[in-house]
């Protein structure tokens, strides 16, 4: 940190000092110094800008170690807000969070189905104000609009990129347009990029520690986060574990290679090869449910491979098996010391995948001699999309040193 710290513009040394204090929870002046590199004078100069502009407060002492008790500071949670908005198929959810990016209230409306771009964003707008308005929330104090999924919506709605209604949402300004309907700036993140921020704020990760988060929705993505920031790649699309190829004699993907991860493991593949055991598939009564969103046909699999039905559970330990070489693969390259799971795919077969995923890296990490990789359930909840959303805000927002590095 201190090495990053120097040369860097004073916006900068406040945004990583604020960072700081985030990712520590509660934090003396004289241990944001030694964290730093900074003097103290100029750690006291920078904790009084932030209390006066109430993103810092003072709250109680730590433990004396020979002197005074030195005070300790903490973010002021309630002096900002982030909205966080996941736009989705089948249900949009609103989230508006603190500045720790904890959760304070959320809802969810009808999803954007197959009505056109323009038409969801006016709705969605007009929940926002109604939404802000039920709370009591003044609007300057909202930082901004994150969105979470339009990458998501096509797959959502079981339709393949180049189809013309993931065209409209591809070519559709999102930021610009909910922006303007709202009066505030809107950021716009794919949901596992949005997934894995969210880790890092709820959970308070340090910038010291380099993590990927596995998001299944209905597709698979992973957020990888590196130095406190997402990791972009060359045109921002890093991260598409689900297009990993396993297999190269496997079945096509609908991205025009053969043996993703996703056609291998995600929920649809998982209901497909289901559809193979009739006698799985008339027990489950999963016929009933031909023509609802895929997820719904999976939860309903993985609900009874939780409970011991042994024919649901070997489908859903064939897509662990998959999902955890795909991990084995990005743990080798980047030397990842901790993978999150999360997202709605997770969210009742979650210990299952853990496992897996777990005892493969065990075994077959190629840096296993030198350390462990830990692997841990993240958000699942509908509202995790929405709640990293909201953390995509706060990130920019507060801590822009992350972004310009
Ligand atoms: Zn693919």
């Amino acid at each position: 940190m201190a090495r990053r710290l120097k040369g860097a513009s004073s916006a900068d040394t406040r945004s990583a000092i604020l960072d700081l204090i985030r990712s520590s929870g509660q934090v003396s002046r004289i241990e944001l110094s030694e964290r730093s590199g900074l003097t103290e004078a100029t750690i006291s100069k920078i904790v009084r800008a932030l209390i006066i502009d109430r993103l810092v407060v003072e709250a109680g002492f730590a433990e004396s170690t020979g002197g005074k008790r030195p005070v300790l500071l903490e973010l002021n949670a309630a002096s900002r807000y982030a909205l966080g908005v996941s736009l989705d198929y089948a249900r949009i959810s609103l989230v508006l969070c603190d500045i720790n990016g904890t959760v304070l209230y959320s809802h969810s409306i009808a999803g954007a189905g197959r009505s056109k771009p323009q038409t969801v964003i006016d709705r969605t707008a007009r929940e926002i104000d109604r939404f802000l308005d039920k709370h009591g929330i003044t609007r300057a104090d909202v930082i901004g609009i994150g969105v979470s999924g339009a990458g998501r919506l096509d797959a959502s709605g079981g339709v393949l990129r180049s189809s013309r209604q993931a065209g409209d949402w591809e070519e559709f300004a999102i930021e610009a347009t909910l922006g303007d309907a709202t009066g505030m700036p809107v950021i716009l993140e794919n949901d596992a990029n949005c997934a894995a921020l969210g880790q890092f704020w709820s959970s308070r990760v340090s910038t010291a520690h380099d993590f990927a988060t596995i998001y299944m929705a209905t597709g698979i993505g992973c957020g990888l986060l590196v130095n406190g920031d997402v990791y972009r790649g060359a045109s921002s699309n890093a991260g598409e574990i689900g297009h990993l190829p396993l297999d190269v004699d496997g079945p096509e993907c609908y991205c025009g290679s053969t043996g993703c991860l996703e056609v291998l493991a995600a929920p649809a593949a998982v209901v497909r090869n289901a559809r193979e055991d009739s006698e799985l598939w008339e027990r489950l009564r999963l016929q009933d449910r031909e023509g609802e969103d895929v997820r719904t046909s999976f939860a309903v699999i993985a609900a009874a491979a939780m409970s011991g039905d042994e024919a649901a559970e070997s489908l859903v330990r064939r897509s662990a098996r998959h999902v955890a070489t795909a991990v084995l693969g990005l743990t080798n390259i980047f030397d990842l010391e901790r993978i999150y799971l999360a997202g709605p795919g997770f969210a009742t077969a979650g210990p299952i995948y853990l496992e897996v995923v777990r005892d493969l890296l065990d075994r077959l990490a190629f840096m296993r001699a030198v350390h462990t990789v830990e692997v841990t359930m993240g958000e699942t909840g509908p509202g995790a999309a929405a709640q990293g959303a909201a953390s995509v805000v706060l990130h920019s927002h507060l801590t822009p040193h992350h972004l310009r590095g």
